[in-house]
């Protein structure tokens, strides 16, 4: 991919490392919630949550369409493109259509909050035109945690919006935060958020590890003197508790995230076994699995 596509962002844009080859089109500025109190993406004032016009889109794709050749998958940015309504996200898919014909997948982040106007018939309408990938921040499954982080989701919120996204045959990508809850809501945190997996049956589960570029004062202020935040070690017996309870029939895992200090990758369940080993032989007294150090976590 062009490392710099002919299109005006309003920066800073993210996108999920998955999606590192793909042409990130901005068709939303920000998050329409922005709300979590762990999540500093999008907190300067440029990055006020505003909707993108069709016409700045579609000159975006015709400059796109000019100079990037063979661009096959694209991002749909920032935080939360899906909550443009059916209508506009149908525009933008035929857009792209138009201009991009060799793109053979559209992705864009989505909060559950975003599919309650949307039918799954809508929904398969969107995957019709080319949208084939939703990314899930669901961060926990435990409703007391998601409240103290201002989430504005529930178990169920979450899992409604991943049953539609299944029964529109398009594809999902759940994250989970590792040290979501601190140590006092460690058990809680690894039980639901396994919960809610193995009920929703995601085609990708990712975890990443909570971490603060800014400081988390404000974060533990928020979610109350409660929350003790988690060493490496306990991190890691978080995962193993997580995986432990895991049953999935045929997930792809990655904890390959820059802020994991344990990688793995897997499918699951089929792997469960060697990875439970991996975890093991880390946190045992003799160990041999390489931890990414602080310095080399690349956050
Ligand atoms: S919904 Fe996602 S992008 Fe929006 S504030 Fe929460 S974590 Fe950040």
């Amino acid at each position: 991919m062009h490392l710099y596509p002919p299109i005006n962002y309003i920066e800073p844009v993210f996108r999920p490392p998955s999606e590192a080859n793909s042409l990130i089109l901005q068709v939303t500025n920000g998050c329409s919630w922005n709300r979590c109190t762990f999540c500093e993406m999008y907190t300067q004032p440029q990055k006020k949550f505003k909707p993108k016009a069709q016409q700045e889109i579609v000159e975006d794709l015709k400059r796109c369409a000019q100079s990037l050749a063979g661009v096959r998958r694209v991002f749909l940015a920032d935080g939360d493109a899906m909550a443009l309504s059916f209508e506009r996200l149908k525009d933008i898919l035929l857009a792209i259509k138009e201009y991009l014909p060799t793109v053979s997948r559209v992705s864009s982040y989505c909060l559950p909050r975003n599919l309650k106007n949307k039918s799954v018939e809508e929904l398969a309408e969107l995957k019709r035109l080319g949208l084939s990938l939703l990314y899930i921040g669901a961060e926990s499954g435990n409703d007391q945690i998601l409240s103290k982080i201002d989430k504005g989701e529930t178990f169920q919120t979450t899992v409604d919006a991943l049953h539609k996204i299944k029964g529109a045959a398009i594809k999902s990508s759940v994250m989970i935060i590792n040290g979501m809850g601190g140590i006092n809501y460690t058990e809680q945190h690894a039980f639901d958020s396994a919960r809610l997996v193995n009920e929703t049956q995601p085609d990708y589960l990712a975890t990443l590890v909570l971490f603060f570029h800014q400081g988390e004062e404000d974060f533990i202020s928020a979610f109350g003197d409660d929350f003790v935040m988690a060493s490496q070690r306990q991190l890691i017996q978080e995962m193993e508790q997580f995986i432990t309870n895991l049953e999935l029939e045929q997930t792809i895992f990655r904890s390959d995230h820059a802020s994991n200090y344990l990688v793995l990758k897997g499918v699951l369940n089929r792997d469960k076994e060697k990875l439970l080993s991996m975890i093991n032989s880390a946190l045992s007294l003799d160990n041999h699995i390489p931890l990414r150090s602080e310095s080399s976590r690349g956050l």
